[in-house]
């Protein structure tokens, strides 16, 4: 006898390298969702949904959701007859090569907790969170039962044993079931690719995916939204950004399961903004986030694809702060991970256009500045925040006055660049509108000033600057020291240190 103990026999069928790679889940997975939603992948001109396809594509998710739950039962039979095969010995066999769920593919519940955990501002720690009806409930319309259709449906029923004899579909077909031609096919393509990808897990291989606008899984949510009927049309994309998508949408009815809140009336028209889940982007953009001291606890312990949650989070955040100042802005309607949708400012699919886009009269040019100033101050004041990326493309003209857009990097003052980003907010809008004609228009300096009263008095810009560097360490240092922010919401009291 070993005095160790016998060695535990766990056959591995693929390298740990390969289990662990965050690529190769991502690419199963991708490959997965295309294979699954063939006709989806198939509209070129990107995600939009029309009205045609909804019945089916409700049923296919469905069939879909059906699949995955057969395939976590299997899983639990499968583990304990593991079990009981194995029983005491001290060898034991392991059937984890035929599982059906894959560990890093499975959507998992730990991945699932979005933004309903933090639909509140974590600045304000109000009452604790309301526990939302969970996930995603499925309503297919009625199947139109028309003859024939009957006869074809249990025809592809009966066909499902045609499919690879490992792959179970379960007691479908001893039912009386009826599978539309649509179903029918993505069940096949996924029991192929099921197939392939058994096979391909032993082999790593390059794998590169066509630029769409959106990726399956965000294609998937935006289908939710249209299929719940929260959402009438998605019409089409307003604008490709670095690092977002903005679709424009005709809103639906308000659906109950989406949020637990009071009645909501969605917009008759919407703005879907996608934030893209290609990463580089982003990194130059960990800045504004990682300092935020209120994502603070949450940003180490986070995956990139949540820190990009966080963004959109970020954005709906600040933009109800904005709202309950009364600072005109797209108002939220939902959150659902990294899809924010809100209303849409503009009319019949046009969006207004950006300040830097529109030709104003001195008469409007005048007043634009005045609304903006006001508006700087009212963020600042009222709603504790710093834009931190304000000027002429973030601002909308609409209904004769200016719109704030784009705010899931905006700040609060104490952020450790927070007035960095304050005063170049300043430079964008007063050199905009002074080359815009209006003489009033304080310069970047006195903006600053004006908006965050901090009577910087340095003449020149680079003293200026220095003076902001300064306060911001001072704020640091005291951070370090008491291990708080000094300022919170100026009703809370505490004004931060810099404004005594
Ligand atoms: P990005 O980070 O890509 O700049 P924005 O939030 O600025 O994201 O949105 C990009 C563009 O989409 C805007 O310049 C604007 O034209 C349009 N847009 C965004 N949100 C709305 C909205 N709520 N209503 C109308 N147009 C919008
Ligand atoms: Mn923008």
């Amino acid at each position: 006898q070993c005095p160790w103990g016998a060695p535990k026999a766990a056959p591995m069928s693929c390298s740990l390298a390969d289990v662990m790679s965050e690529q190769l889940a991502k690419e199963l997975q991708l490959e997965e969702e295309s294979a699954a939603f063939p006709e989806v992948a198939a509209v070129a001109e990107g995600p939009f949904i029309t009205g045609e396809n909804i019945d089916t594509s409700s049923d296919l998710m469905l069939a879909q959701m059906l699949q995955m739950e057969f395939d976590r039962e299997y899983d639990a039979q499968l583990r304990r007859e593991e079990k009981k095969f194995n029983g005491d010995s001290k060898v034991s066999i392991s059937f984890e090569n035929y599982r059906k769920v894959h560990p890093f593919d499975s959507d998992s519940s730990e991945d699932e907790v979005d933004w309903q955990d933090t639909r509140h501002d974590p600045y304000r720690a109000d009452k604790p969170t309301t526990t939302p009806k969970k996930g995603f409930i499925g309503k297919g319309k009625d199947i139109t039962t028309k003859h024939d259709e009957v006869v074809c449906g249990r025809k592809n029923t009966a066909r499902m044993e045609n499919f690879a004899p490992e792959f179970q579909v379960g007691d479908g077909i001893g039912m009386d079931l009826k599978l539309s031609n649509q179903v029918f096919n993505a069940l096949k393509q996924h029991a192929y690719s099921e197939e392939r990808r058994s096979a391909r897990l032993h082999e790593k291989k390059e794998h590169s995916t066509a630029e769409k606008a959106v990726d399956p899984k965000t294609r998937l949510l935006l289908y939710k939204m249209v299929n719940s009927g929260m959402l009438e049309t998605i019409t089409g994309c307003i604008s490709t950004g670095k690092e977002s998508v903005v679709f424009h949408a005709y809103g639906g009815k308000y659906v109950l399961y989406f949020t637990t809140e009071e009645d909501k009336v969605i917009p008759p028209e919407c703005a879907i903004k996608v934030f893209k889940t290609t990463l580089n982007e982003f990194k130059n953009r960990d800045k504004y986030i990682k300092d935020d001291y209120r994502f603070k606890d949450r940003f180490s312990k986070l995956n990139p694809r949540k820190i990009i949650r966080m963004w959109a989070e970020k954005e709906m955040h600040n933009l109800t702060r904005m709202q309950n100042a009364g600072i005109p802005c797209p108002q939220v309607v939902i959150l659902k991970k990294h899809v924010l949708v809100m209303s849409f400012i503009g009319q019949d699919q046009a969006p207004a256009p950006k300040l830097k886009d529109v030709k104003l009269s001195s008469e409007d040019m005048k007043k634009a500045y005045y609304q903006v100033l006001n508006m700087m101050q009212q963020l600042y004041k009222e709603c504790n925040l710093v834009h931190a990326d304000l000027s002429e493309y973030n601002m909308l003209w609409h209904e004769g006055k200016v719109w704030l857009i784009d705010v899931s990097q905006s700040v609060e003052p104490t952020h450790p660049h927070g007035l960095e980003f304050l005063f170049r907010d300043c430079r964008n809008v007063s050199q905009f509108f002074q080359k815009g004609g209006v003489t009033e228009a304080l310069n970047e300096r006195e903006l600053f000033n004006a908006v965050s009263n901090l009577n910087i008095t340095a003449e020149n810009e680079v003293d200026f600057q220095a003076e902001i560097e300064a306060l911001e360490k001072m704020n640091e240092d005291h951070v370090q020291k008491h291990g708080k922010k000094v300022s919170t919401f100026p009703s809370d009291g505490d004004p931060p240190i810099w404004g005594e």
